[in-house]
């Protein structure tokens, strides 16, 4: 059994905070406003891995009205979700994410990434795929307001 689940997730620069993408810190002038450490990347993947298995989403597991999850290491949630994910009966397959920003570059830094969401997903450094895109100038990520992550996740049924 193969399914298929995609997650989506935004952030807003703010000054003052660091900039967190998949568990690295960006060297960037801005961070991301968020409850967490708002890593747009790991919440994306989060609620991919969460939505293939069937498990709810990261607003469920992980309420931002829940000050444990304040300032939270965003890399550890999505490992709860894996460990979520596997008690289900499923392990990740794959994972693909698009990275939505007109700055900074993504691509320096997406084998870093990859490699780090690999290891919390509990897959191959060569099944997680990262990707930076810009949005052309339109829109909220082309005034720069912020960044945007789309991610699919695959899972099949462990045996
Ligand atoms: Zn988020």
């Amino acid at each position: 059994v193969t399914r298929v689940g995609i997650g989506y997730d935004s952030h807003r620069f703010t000054e003052g905070r660091p900039l967190i993408l998949g568990g690295h810190r960006i060297p960037f002038d801005k961070g991301l406003a968020g409850h967490s450490d708002a890593d747009p990347i790991a919440h994306a993947v989060t609620d991919a891995i969460l939505g293939a298995s069937g498990a709810g989403d990261i607003g469920q597991l992980f309420p931002d009205t829940d000050e444990r999850w304040k300032d939270a290491d965003s890399m550890r949630l999505l490992a709860l979700a894996v460990e979520r994910v596997f008690a289900k009966g499923y392990r990740i397959v794959q994972v693909d994410c698009t990275v939505i920003a007109e700055q900074p570059k993504i691509s320096p830094h997406a084998l870093m990434i990859a490699s780090a969401l690999a290891e919390r997903l509990g897959c191959a450094p060569s099944d997680v795929s990262v990707k930076g895109k810009t949005n052309e100038g339109m829109g909220f990520i082309g005034r720069g307001e912020g960044i945007a992550v789309i991610a699919v996740a695959t899972l099949e049924a462990r045996r």
